[in-house]
């Protein structure tokens, strides 16, 4: 039978539609197939709580979408995407009153250190961002010979010790280890960990530093739908509801990419798989979960500290030993007394997202795998904790563990919503060791989620780089 379509593309979160993109612009014809009512994976935005709030169930904050050179490459722009810049990206409450902000730039962030610490984090920080589009480059590719070895190596050395020790190191003041390890635990790890932790760190902070850590204007559902714009202008096509378990559930395709989880990968495709790759895929490890609340509220959070009140994103975790031992804690099994809580404060930037006066909070702590404890009380003491008179601004409050988001999504295993954990190994390794990890050893076959290299977030380059090693093979077949 000939093949009705290109390529056959499982899943619409963000790397879904952009392998999509990526291939359709080549003059390919894509369909996209997708399980959820709504596209988007961990792009979405809901009124879950009240009419006329609108909460991003997921994703929120994109630094690396603006970043991602696939993203950027596509000016989004003319789709209607618009990325609205807070003041402050970044602020860390700590206690009696005070915070620290990671700002634009190197300067005002450092000014607000120690004079060592200042000197430290200039030292530090300034020769990367001059670096910034370079690693950009090749920590954004799948693990390779680097093409910018000197900055590389710049880079490498800073992320050789674990978090903790390097934040002892090169700070003597606690605003500064705070806020730098604030940033180490996106990666979901426990912070004594080496390599990972401080290159997701650094590099969340460089872009930070080099270009913001935006929101989508009305939330980041419309990344997809600018994505979803560009894919129809080239003649691409997606159809919701369509929950694929087996391949014989989509049309014949030339090549199919799985914007799914390794073992999904095995479960739909296994069959026309040897069997000790799956095998091999299904060694995959995951992160740990998160339990997310999203609320819609009064007023703005009365954070103690000003710099709180002007920031996108505030991480509540106190000081550099408090979120080491959350984090720990979290790994082995164990909720946190005080646990690490990530919120974004997106009204208070965007008007769009809540009716006038009223105001979306959205706010997670990580969480052991799997976890359904409902961490309400923790989370909000944490806050009432740097906000006091935040829990009577509550209208109304949504709740979501780790079974409720693998539910919602079955990509997010046990609540990981990284594509799988982020040790050095593993982020050398996604899925598996290979020199080619998009690739399977089946030529129609590839994986394009978070769970192959850059690993997480919304900025598209899975799919491109399991596009690009699509689109060798759908030319070789063409020749
Ligand atoms: C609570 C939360 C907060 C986050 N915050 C941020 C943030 O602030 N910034 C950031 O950059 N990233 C954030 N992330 C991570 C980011 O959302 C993900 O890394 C990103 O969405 C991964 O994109 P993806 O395309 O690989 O997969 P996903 O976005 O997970 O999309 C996969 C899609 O495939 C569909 N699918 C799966 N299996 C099938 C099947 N068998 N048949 C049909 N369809 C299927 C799913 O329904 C889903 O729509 C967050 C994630 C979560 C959950």
């Amino acid at each position: 039978m000939k093949a009705t379509l290109d390529a056959a593309i499982i899943g619409s979160g963000p790397n879904g539609l952009a392998a999509a993109v990526a291939l359709a612009r080549e003059g390919y014809a894509v369909t996209v197939f997708e399980g959820a009512a709504e596209p988007g994976g961990g792009a979405r935005t809901r009124e879950l709580t009240l009419p006329g709030f609108h909460h991003d169930v997921c994703s929120a904050i994109h630094p690396m979408g603006l970043a991602s050179p696939f993203l950027r490459g596509l000016d989004l722009g003319r789709h209607g995407l618009e990325w609205i810049h807070p003041e402050i990206p970044l602020a860390h409450p700590l206690d009696q009153g005070q915070a620290v902000a990671m700002h634009r730039s190197i300067e005002e962030t450092a000014a607000q250190f120690s004079t060592a610490s200042a000197r430290s984090y200039r030292r530090i920080f300034a020769p990367l961002l001059q670096r910034f589009d370079d690693l950009l480059e090749d920590l954004l590719a799948p693990p390779q010979w680097p093409r910018h070895p000197l900055s590389m190596t710049a880079f490498g050395l800073r992320i050789l010790p674990s978090t903790l020790a390097a934040a002892r190191a090169w700070f003597d003041d606690e605003g500064a280890r705070a806020l730098f390890a604030g940033n180490a635990a996106h990666s979901v790890l426990p912070l004594d960990r080496p390599i990972s932790t401080q290159a997701i760190g650094l590099m969340l902070m460089l872009a930070g530093h080099a270009k913001g850590w935006p929101i989508a204007k009305g939330g980041s559902q419309n990344i997809v739908s600018a994505l979803l714009a560009e894919l129809a202008s080239l003649g691409g096509t997606l159809e919701t509801g369509r929950w694929i378990r087996s391949l014989a559930d989509l049309p014949k395709a030339r090549v199919c990419l799985f914007d799914t989880s390794p073992s999904a990968l095995v479960a739909i495709a296994g069959g026309a798989l040897p069997g000790s790759y799956s095998k091999r895929l299904l060694h995959y490890r995951h992160a740990p979960g998160i339990f997310k609340i999203d609320y819609a509220l009064d007023g703005p959070v009365p954070w103690t500290a000003g710099a709180c009140r002007r920031a996108g994103t505030v991480h509540v975790g106190g000081f550099l030993d408090e979120m080491t031992r959350a984090e720990r804690e979290v790994f082995h099994g164990i909720h946190p007394e005080r646990p690490f809580v990530l919120t974004a404060q997106q009204s208070l930037f965007d008007p769009t997202r809540a009716p006038e006066g009223k105001h979306t909070f959205w706010a997670y702590c990580h969480v052991p795998v799997g976890s359904t404890l409902d961490m309400t009380d923790r989370i909000e003491a944490q806050i009432e904790r740097f906000a006091p008179g935040f829990r009577d601004l509550v209208l109304a409050r949504h709740a979501m563990n780790c079974a409720d988001y693998e539910r919602y999504n079955p990509n997010l295993i046990g609540g990981d919503i990284v594509g799988g954990m982020t040790d050095w190994t593993q982020l050398l390794t996604r899925p598996v060791a290979s020199l080619k990890p998009h690739t399977t050893p089946n030529p129609a076959i590839y994986l394009c989620s978070a769970s192959t290299p850059p690993g997480g977030g919304v900025h598209g380059m899975c799919g491109y780089w399991a596009a690009r090693e699509a689109l060798n093979h759908l030319r070789a077949g063409s020749q």
